[in-house]
């Protein structure tokens, strides 16, 4: 995500941030207008509503923004995208969980040591260990798309 918004910043892009509670919504567009300047903010709305609430899929559709960050979590984020994604003209849609709470410092995120090895899914994991059940889903998504058969 992170790496989006750095080439987000460098074309201009229109950018939607969907999810996460009320505060952290607004934290997020402050912090990403700080740190990306030259990104335009398209819309920002916080995750806390009804799947099939209409006036969410309008407010996204009439942004007409290029990449639109959706941060429900796993896996309210994937059944909102693949519901509505027919709805909308144009937009590059990604699922980013926690990313708003850890990129507006509201949740720390793991150490860079963690990071640099690709491994901060693991540092949470030993972090939140309740959180295993959903962590192994990544195995298995990972898993699917290899194996997969056209
Ligand atoms: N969230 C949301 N709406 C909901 C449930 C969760 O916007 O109905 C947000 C929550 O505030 C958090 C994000 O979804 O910012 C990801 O939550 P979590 O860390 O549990 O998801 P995961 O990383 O496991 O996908």
């Amino acid at each position: 995500m992170v790496d989006l918004l750095d080439y987000a910043d460098e074309k201009g892009f229109r950018c939607y941030f969907l999810g996460a509670t009320a505060e952290v919504s607004e934290k997020m567009v402050a912090t990403v207008s700080k740190n990306f300047p030259d990104i335009v903010i398209a819309g920002s709305h916080h995750g806390f509503f009804d799947l099939d609430d209409p006036a969410i899929v309008e407010d996204v559709a009439k942004s007409k923004a290029d990449l639109i960050f959706v941060a429900l979590g796993l896996p309210r984020q994937e059944q909102w995208i693949a519901k509505h994604i027919d709805r909308f003209e144009k937009g590059l849609f990604m699922g980013v969980g926690g990313s708003f709470d850890t990129l507006t410092g509201t949740i720390p995120r793991a150490p860079q040591f963690w990071i640099n090895l690709n491994l901060e899914w693991l540092y949470r994991l030993l972090k939140q260990p309740f959180r295993w059940k959903r962590i192994l889903k990544v195995f298995e998504f990972m898993a699917r798309v290899l194996f997969r058969r056209e």
